[in-house]
């Protein structure tokens, strides 16, 4: 039944997507400006609720639908970074919350009233060695006092909640070192300038990206979700769901790409024939098409499993990793064969080119993904 919908869904995608051409995209890039328009269009269509389950407001579809929204947003030159989180990161609240917790915030995320758009875990000291961060919540009385700061929380500037890791025990007084850790939905709203300071970080692309700094933030003790200490593992539980969709976001750069680099070899004429019919132009392309559809089949697996509710953080990671590489293989196909015009603004190229390189290293970076598969798939010692 679900698969049955996806054609349908893609279509309303793309029809979406009609309203928001390279142009579009060009001004928010130039301004570094939120893509409010595009995101509230998507809220209003009920995609991005597609997750949530229908008792909360959502539509309850699985992850592979999921996965078509995004892959079918970025084929089509748009890109879902300024709201993709919305999609994932409620999983932390619909798995691990309280019932109270659920309905409190999930109907209003499905409606769009309330964003949550920010996720808080990376800080600028700890790096990928998530377990190491230091921002403390304390509790005190009814509260937890917050001290610490986060860096690359995305569109923290674009959110009303906040899921947000911190340490209620220090490092040095846990048995392993992923215990002590928890787990927040801070209302932004309540906070900001009051305890939460945010300040944009500008980058090599349009991202909404910010570092974000707490200084004795009083939260409610409410606003722990699940237990304390067990935060971790509540993180972790999502990363697949995140990696999935984002190795999504990659298959659609990646077709963007290979259509974009093969209209233009079929139209571009030099030496008096088109530079498609060279072999050398031709090649990169083809390779990538071919890397392409690999990837998408990692990706296609990986969401079967997770929609069986089977183990998959071995295929959400490779997921992850061969669609970053293949994006990236069409991009660079896609820039050299439009030579010099690949530098010009109004082709979108190099402005998707600048996007699409962000996944080999956000949301984890390929090492990381290379040393899981070590790990976990081949059985070697762990390297880190
Ligand atoms: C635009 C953008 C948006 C982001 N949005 C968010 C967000 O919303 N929320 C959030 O919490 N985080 C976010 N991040 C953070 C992102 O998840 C991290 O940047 C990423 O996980 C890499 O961590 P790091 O930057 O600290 O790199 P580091 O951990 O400092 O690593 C640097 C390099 O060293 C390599 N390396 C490190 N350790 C090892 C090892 N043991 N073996 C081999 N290689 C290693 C890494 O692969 C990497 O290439 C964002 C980042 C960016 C750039």
């Amino acid at each position: 039944m679900d698969s049955d919908i996806i054609p349908q869904i893609r279509q309303t995608v793309r029809q979406l997507c009609e309203g928001f051409p390279g142009a579009y995209w060009r001004e928010k890039d130039r301004e570094r400006a939120y893509p409010s328009e595009f995101v509230t269009a998507l809220t209003d269509a009920g995609l991005l609720s597609s997750l949530i389950p229908e008792e909360y407001g959502g539509a309850g579809l699985p992850l592979s639908v999921a996965s078509a929204i995004l892959e079918e947003i970025h084929a089509n030159g748009c890109n879902g970074a300024a709201c993709h989180a919305q999609m994932y990161t409620m999983g932390t609240l619909l798995r691990h919350g309280s019932e109270e917790q659920r309905r409190k915030y999930l109907p209003g995320i499905a409606s769009g009233e309330l964003r949550l758009q920010a996720f808080g875990v990376t800080e600028p000291t700890a790096g990928t060695d998530t377990t190491s961060i230091s921002t403390m919540a304390v509790r005190d009385g009814d509260e937890y006092v917050v001290n610490g700061q986060k860096v690359w929380t995305s569109r923290a500037e674009y959110s009303d909640l906040m899921i947000l890791l911190a340490r209620t025990t220090a490092k040095d007084k846990v048995a392993k070192r992923a215990d002590g850790l928890s787990v927040f939905v801070v209302d932004m709203r309540e906070v900001v300038g009051n305890g939460m300071t945010i300040r944009p970080i500008r980058t090599m692309i349009n991202h909404a990206t910010t570092e974000v700094f707490f200084d004795n933030m009083r939260i409610p003790a409410s606003s722990l979700i699940g237990e304390e200490g067990k935060g971790f593992r509540y993180i972790l539980t999502g990363m697949n769901a995140e990696r999935i969709l984002i190795a999504s976001e990659c298959i659609g750069d990646a077709d963007w790409f290979i259509r974009t680099a093969s209209d233009y070899a079929r139209e571009r004429s030099v030496f008096g024939r088109p530079i498609g019919q060279n072999q050398g132009v031709q090649f990169p392309i083809a390779r990538a098409f071919a890397e392409t559809r690999a990837a998408k089949l990692m990706v296609t697996e990986a969401c079967r499993l997770y929609d069986a509710g089977e183990p998959c953080g071995g295929e959400a990671n490779m997921a992850k990793m061969l669609a970053s590489e293949a994006s990236w293989a069409a991009g660079e196909a896609c820039l050299q064969t439009h030579g010099g015009f690949g530098f010009a603004e109004e082709y979108d190229v190099e402005r998707k080119f600048r996007e699409t390189r962000l996944y080999q290293i956000a949301p984890i970076s390929t090492n990381l993904i290379l040393s899981y598969i070590a790990e976990h798939e081949l059985k070697l010692p762990r390297s880190y």
